[in-house]
């Protein structure tokens, strides 16, 4: 089969891998914009769960990506800069990755398997499509594609009201931090967790009021730095905030919650084309999921295609099953979203009970939760649970066939840090 993916990007690439190793026979060619490299954004976290997906997909990417991958142990949520008093814990690790690093992973592997994965060539017109026997759609959550067929697809938008800008940090931070911070104006945070050696990711966030009040809807976002800087100069402990990503400034956006009543538009039944990753679907950044929903829709739909004989079988499979997993993932993430908008109503509350309320954020609660969260703030408890989660991962790591990630600040993977300002 003559496939055609548009975007580059995780559930681009992916899919290439996974139809790849599926039939070596497909003549399967990526179109990516940007050149090698440069991506928006810096790192990406991620937990067990997709590692067990991908070792069992394609253990040679997977081995790949945990060599690149930094594991963090502990999640802390600071408010006021964090101390004694200002510090609540959950417990759990996982993974993070620079995405940069996952597209070199992705690209490399996807090349060795024969897809011809051309960086720097656009898709200039959505309806000019490509001759094809399938158009895979994975052009992101700005999907020309998408936009231009929006009422076949049914697609139906909304805009977060928070502000948020992906930065990156000098400061390494060897957990996952949420931090939160009054100003004058209200209160604004980050979240961070480490990405690549010496660089951590920081995505910040706040009301549109206290964006508005602090004057940052009048800056330039690279002006905003030392002011952000200055906010959270306690928590990155003096460090600088960095804005440029590969060359390309950060800039303030709002979050688009974005879903589509089917992922197959067969109208043109000599180019049909699908939907995969933030093409179909997005997810709230804070639920920490999107890159890992794009992959697991490339596997799929690569699936999807090994087991039909006929392809629009194959397709309407891929969409019922597929968008039929999402729904659930997806109302936790508006939920998450809808939870950041109005923060205010919990943040006067004391830090444990504030996290606890984050922790449950998305609705999912079961009754021994409250109590292992208070377990999570007595630190020999801590401890014990960190033994537990070394042993259990210990365990998976075996179970895959794979070696134990690097402990953060021992062994860090290697990576040529961003351009700065
Ligand atoms: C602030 C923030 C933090 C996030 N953190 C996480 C996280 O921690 N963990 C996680 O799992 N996910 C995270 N995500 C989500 C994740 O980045 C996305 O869900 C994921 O990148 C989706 O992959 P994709 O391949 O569908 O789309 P993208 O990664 O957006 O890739 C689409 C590609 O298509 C290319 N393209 C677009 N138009 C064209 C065209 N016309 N021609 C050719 N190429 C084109 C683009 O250049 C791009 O490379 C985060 C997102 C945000 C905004």
């Amino acid at each position: 089969m003559r496939i055609v993916c548009v975007g580059g990007g995780p559930a681009g690439l992916y899919f290439s891998i996974s139809a790849k190793l599926r039939d070596a026979g497909h003549e399967i060619t990526v179109i990516e914009r940007d050149p090698p490299e440069a991506t928006y954004g810096w790192g990406v976290v991620y937990w067990d769960d997709l590692l067990d997906i991908l070792h069992a997909n394609d253990p040679e990417s997977a081995r790949a990506i945990s060599a690149g991958s930094v594991l963090w142990q502990a999640q802390e949520i600071q408010v006021h800069g964090g101390g004694h008093d200002g510090t609540a814990y959950f417990g759990g690790y996982g993974y993070s990755m620079g995405r940069a690093a996952l597209l070199e992973i992705l690209a490399r592997r996807a090349r060795s398997l024969g897809v011809d994965v051309r960086h720097g060539e656009r898709l200039a017109d959505p309806a000019d499509l490509p001759e094809a026997d399938l158009i895979l759609a994975a052009d992101g959550a700005g999907s020309r594609i998408r936009q231009s067929r929006a009422e076949r697809f049914g697609t139906k938008t909304e805009t977060g009201r928070n502000p948020y800008i992906w930065l990156g940090t000098d400061r390494q931070f060897d957990s996952f931090v949420f931090c939160f911070e009054k100003t004058g104006a209200g209160w604004i945070w980050f979240h961070a967790y480490p990405s690549i050696r010496g660089i951590s990711t920081c995505i910040v966030e706040c009301s549109p009021e206290t964006w508005q009040g602090l004057g940052l809807d009048s800056m330039e976002p690279e002006e905003a730095v030392p002011l952000l800087e200055k906010i959270f100069h306690r928590a990155l402990d003096g460090h600088s905030l960095i804005s440029r990503s590969r060359g390309a400034p950060a800039l303030w956006q709002r979050f688009t919650h974005l879903r589509n009543e089917t992922w197959v538009d067969g109208t043109e039944p000599r180019r049909p084309v699908v939907l995969a990753g933030d093409a179909a679907h997005t997810t709230h950044f804070t639920l920490g999921s999107g890159t890992r929903l794009a992959m697991i829709d490339g596997i799929v739909l690569a699936h999807s295609l090994a087991h039909h004989a006929d392809l629009r079988a194959a397709l309407r499979a891929y969409d019922e099953h597929r968008r039929a997993e999402l729904h659930p993932v997806q109302a936790g993430a508006r939920s998450s979203m809808a939870w950041f908008e109005r923060l205010d109503d919990y943040l006067e509350r004391d830090p444990v009970s504030f996290a606890y309320a984050m922790a449950v954020r998305t609705g999912r609660q079961s009754p021994w939760r409250y109590q292992a969260h208070l377990a999570n703030q007595i630190p020999a408890l801590r401890k014990a649970r960190l033994a537990y989660d070394t042993g259990r991962r210990w365990y998976r790591d075996r179970r895959r066939g794979g070696t134990p990630l690097p402990l953060l600040g021992r062994s860090l993977p290697s990576g040529a840090p961003p351009k700065t300002p």
